[in-house]
């Protein structure tokens, strides 16, 4: 199926549409930053950035989930909503991460025989989604999407790519999902020539502005030739440990899972955790096997560009730049991997 244009006086219009099937969700403002947010038509969206201050992982895997409640007379599911969503706004990158994510909660390989485990929480949200991604136009400085097989205008993730192009937005169906609903949505027309060319155009364009990669082949293979070497101190000294970098990651997953009762009913919750903070693998015993900061940020490099990749042939790391802006002490994770390759030429 060829591109399809919606103007963008229509844009209530096709949320309108949308949301007859879908809850809909886009970048909106909450107190001051932006997320995803669910949306209704005549709702004001913000774009802004082109990366949202929350990422979008929140949608899918909530900062604070219900697993399930329990009383006297035993254990419900939670309650869900069981309509699709529909997310529109998602940049390039963003999209990528929820992939990274679904091999994850969608179909983790379990060690050491190999089972797959699927998480029902995302999997009903995640399976029935509906992904409008968006081309960036105009990268920021943060962003490095293109070390990792990204680009601003990467379609991976996506079920219909969507390219801002002044007062209509052009989209292309990527899935078979993305063909039906365009199929479906009367506030559409046809595109023409000029907007494939002005689509491509920009597309160049966003290309040309991103910043060049340095050599990342073998990377996990030379980060586990340095575990042990004291690069890792020098590169965690400013690090506080807060945090922030994890929870504003569109791929960190970590979480804990707390019972939230009183007497004899309650509700078991998964929560957002993370592995910069000292206690999350403290063990009942008192013992922690990550108790230096430098342990901890060696785990959360190794985990993004190592381990991930050991299962999965990909890095668990989409160069949204998320974590280089919140970084309360500027440590800029892609300095982190440019010392790291130089290290390893000089080492080893
Ligand atoms: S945001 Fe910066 S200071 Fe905070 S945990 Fe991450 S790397 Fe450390
Ligand atoms: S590690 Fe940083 S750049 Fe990579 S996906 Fe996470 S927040 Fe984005």
């Amino acid at each position: 199926m060829n591109m399809v244009r919606l103007d963008k006086q229509k844009f209530d219009d096709f949320i309108r549409e949308l949301s007859a099937e879908y809850s809909v969700y886009a970048p909106g403002k909450v107190g001051g930053k932006t997320e995803f947010i669910p949306v209704e038509p005549g709702d004001e969206t913000d774009f802004t950035s082109p990366v949202t201050d929350m990422s979008p992982k929140g949608i899918f895997f909530p900062p604070a989930e219900v697993l399930f409640e329990y009383d006297e007379d035993g254990v419900r599911a939670a309650e869900t909503s069981h309509r699709p969503i529909a997310v529109w706004g998602m940049r390039s990158c963003d999209a990528r991460s929820l992939v990274m994510l679904d091999r994850v909660f969608g179909s983790a390989i379990q060690m050491p025989d190999d089972e797959r485990f699927q998480d029902p929480y995302w999997k009903e949200k995640y399976d029935s989604s509906l992904i409008f991604g968006f081309a960036c136009n105009e990268p920021l400085s943060t962003c490095f999407c293109n070390w990792f097989g990204g680009g601003p205008h990467n379609r991976g993730g996506m079920d219909v790519f969507v390219v801002d192009a002044g007062n209509v937005y052009l989209m292309e169906p990527v899935s078979d999902k993305g063909i039906e609903i365009i199929g479906k949505l009367s506030c559409l027309t046809d595109a023409a020539e000029e907007d494939e060319a002005l689509a491509a155009k920009l597309a160049s364009d966003a290309e040309s502005m991103m910043t060049a990669s340095p050599d990342t082949d073998g990377l996990g293979e030379r980060l586990t030739a340095l575990y042990d070497e004291p690069i890792w101190e020098e590169i965690s000294a400013k690090c506080v440990n807060c945090g922030a970098c994890t929870f504003s990651c569109p791929t960190c997953h970590c979480f804990d899972v707390q019972d939230e009762g009183r007497g004899k009913k309650g509700k078991r919750v998964r929560i957002w955790d993370s592995c910069m903070f000292p206690i999350f693998t403290m063990e009942a015993s008192g013992h922690n096997p990550r108790v230096l900061s430098r342990e901890r940020v060696r785990q959360r490099v190794m985990h993004k560009y190592s381990y991930y990749p050991e299962n999965y042939e990909e890095v668990l790391c989409t160069g949204c730049g998320r974590c280089v802006m919140v970084c309360p002490v500027n440590l800029d994770i892609r300095e982190v991997l440019k010392k790291i390759i130089a290290y390893n030429e000089q080492v080893i």
